[in-house]
């Protein structure tokens, strides 16, 4: 059986794990929690608190006027099993959508041109020359350079090291300004001379260990395909947005999510969990998921490990501002055929990406409409207020895309302190953390900041976290 526990009622001696935030980590969480104590049989409170008046965090969907516009997240890999394994459990495999296969292609934009990705390139390392030979992205110089990798490339030690200088050391800086750093730092938010290229490129590090050129690495594991095989679909989102996934949690959870509910301490006391309570009191606990930002989980622990405080204060977050632009009619325009396209580093502009969110899914528009979607820099994003971010972000498309028509939607959103950044030495600080909290007996972090921002992994780092958590309060 599943059991909840609401703030306002008498705590029994069952045992109870409290969850600290309602984003996609802790709504995962506590439903993995629910599920543990059903099928093992083993009676369990669960609570979740989240400070803001609903839940899903970072996930947010706007359906408004028939267009289905997302703030934080809109689709997810589903090469990582996280997202579409829960979906399957909550019933909701059939609202997935797949990217539209006919717009697959996405561009850089890099001397106000948009050049389309070249096909093969997988995060900078080609697995097919002659389409990067003949991009204009990158000048001869650097075509040259990409070129002679396999004979130039060197094995690494086994440091961290900046995710600029892994790709340049293997393709030329070139590679990281035009292509990587605008991909990647779309991502992880950031900048690719700080950013670790451990923590970001886990997978291309590996690669060069053990073939030591990254061309070599993509020519030998990429997966052969005949020509009538269909592509895979990497990218999938849900029909009715992001957001039916957080809902659908929320509504199973019930009671057991408190919403408008900041925690505000966190206290060990004869072996159990004090949380106070912004204005309900307190809970008390055996353990606690703390699936809160790590600036905010730093906070809550400073009193009980200042180490610990130390180390999660130490992952930066960017801000994150964008807007959603719903036209209701097909304006005049110069869209090319693709999913959208990210900024290269030289441009210097306030945008950094645009999102041609209806080309990129069906069902985000009303028949005939346009929707796109523009990310804005993190320094911009703190810096204007919205009326000068919004009528920016229409300059500039206007400027790249020709389109100048008045939307019919605009939805701005502006999330500060949103997206950490992996910076070099980013897995070394989690180890850390993980074992400072591991000293703590009860206390589990979770989330964005640790082992990969994106959904399916804040999904696996919740249900890791649960499943550690009902083990300890089950086994004591
Ligand atoms: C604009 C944007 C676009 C993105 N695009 C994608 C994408 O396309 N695909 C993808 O896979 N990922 C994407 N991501 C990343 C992904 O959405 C996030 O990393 C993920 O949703 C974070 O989930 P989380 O639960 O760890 O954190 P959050 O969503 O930040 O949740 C933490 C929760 O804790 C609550 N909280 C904070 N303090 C307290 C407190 N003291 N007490 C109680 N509650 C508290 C907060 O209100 C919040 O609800 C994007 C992120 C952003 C911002």
């Amino acid at each position: 059986m599943s059991a909840s526990a609401g703030t306002g009622r008498s705590q029994s001696k069952l045992r109870t794990v409290a969850v600290i935030g309602g984003g996609i980590t802790g709504l995962a969480a506590a439903n993995r929690l629910r599920d543990l104590a059903a099928e093992l049989g083993r009676p369990l409170a669960i609570a979740l608190f989240e400070s803001s008046k609903r839940a899903g965090g970072k996930i947010a969907t706007v359906l408004r006027e028939g267009f289905v516009a997302e703030c934080g997240p809109d689709c997810f890999v589903s090469e990582k099993p996280g997202a579409t394994g829960l979906i399957d459990r909550l019933d909701l495999s059939r609202e997935l959508i797949a990217i539209k296969e006919q717009n697959r292609k996405s561009y850089i934009l890099h001397s106000n041109r948009l050049h389309e990705i070249p096909d093969g390139l997988m995060m900078g390392a080609p697995t097919r020359l002659l389409p990067v030979l003949t991009s204009r992205l990158f000048s001869t110089r650097a075509k040259v350079r990409i070129a002679l990798e396999p004979l130039l490339a060197r094995r690494g030690n086994d440091a961290d090291e900046s995710l600029a200088r892994f790709i340049a050391r293997h393709f030329g800086r070139e590679m990281v300004d035009r292509m990587v750093g605008p991909l990647i730092g779309g991502i992880f938010g950031g900048d690719p001379d700080q950013l670790s290229a451990h923590a970001t490129m886990p997978q291309m590090v590996a690669s060069e260990h053990r073939w030591r050129s990254l061309t070599l690495a993509m020519k030998a594991t990429r997966p052969r395909r005949s020509a009538t095989d269909a592509k895979p679909s990497s990218m999938l989102t849900l029909r009715g947005g992001m957001q039916t996934l957080s809902d659908a949690l929320v509504r199973r959870l019930g009671e057991v999510v408190n919403l408008g509910t900041e925690v505000t301490s966190l206290r060990r006391e004869s072996g159990r969990w004090r949380l106070s309570l912004a204005g309900a009191g307190e809970f008390l606990a055996e353990a606690v998921i703390c699936a809160s930002p790590a600036w905010v989980t730093a906070r809550l622990c400073r009193e009980i490990d200042a180490e610990l405080a130390d180390t999660l204060d130490s992952i930066h977050y960017n801000s994150v501002a964008t807007v959603n632009f719903g036209f209701a009619t097909m304006p005049a325009c110069r869209l090319p055929a693709g999913t959208g396209f990210v900024i290269a580093r030289d441009e210097r502009r306030m945008l950094k990406a645009v999102s041609f969110s209806s080309a990129k899914f069906e069902n985000r528009v009303p028949k005939g409409g346009l929707l796109v979607r523009a990310f804005i820099s993190d320094s911009a994003a703190g810096d204007y207020d919205e009326s000068d971010l919004i009528s920016h972000a229409r300059l500039e498309l206007a400027d790249i895309l020709g389109l100048a028509a008045e939307p019919t939607l605009v939805e701005i959103s502006r999330q500060a302190r949103a997206l950490p950044r992996y910076n070099v030495g980013h897995q070394e600080r989690v180890v850390f953390a993980e074992e400072r909290a591991a000293r703590l007996r009860g206390l589990f972090l979770a989330g964005a900041a640790f082992r990969g921002v994106g959904v399916p992994d804040c999904i696996s780092s919740g249900e890791a976290a649960a499943s550690e958590a009902f083990a300890c309060v089950t086994t004591k």
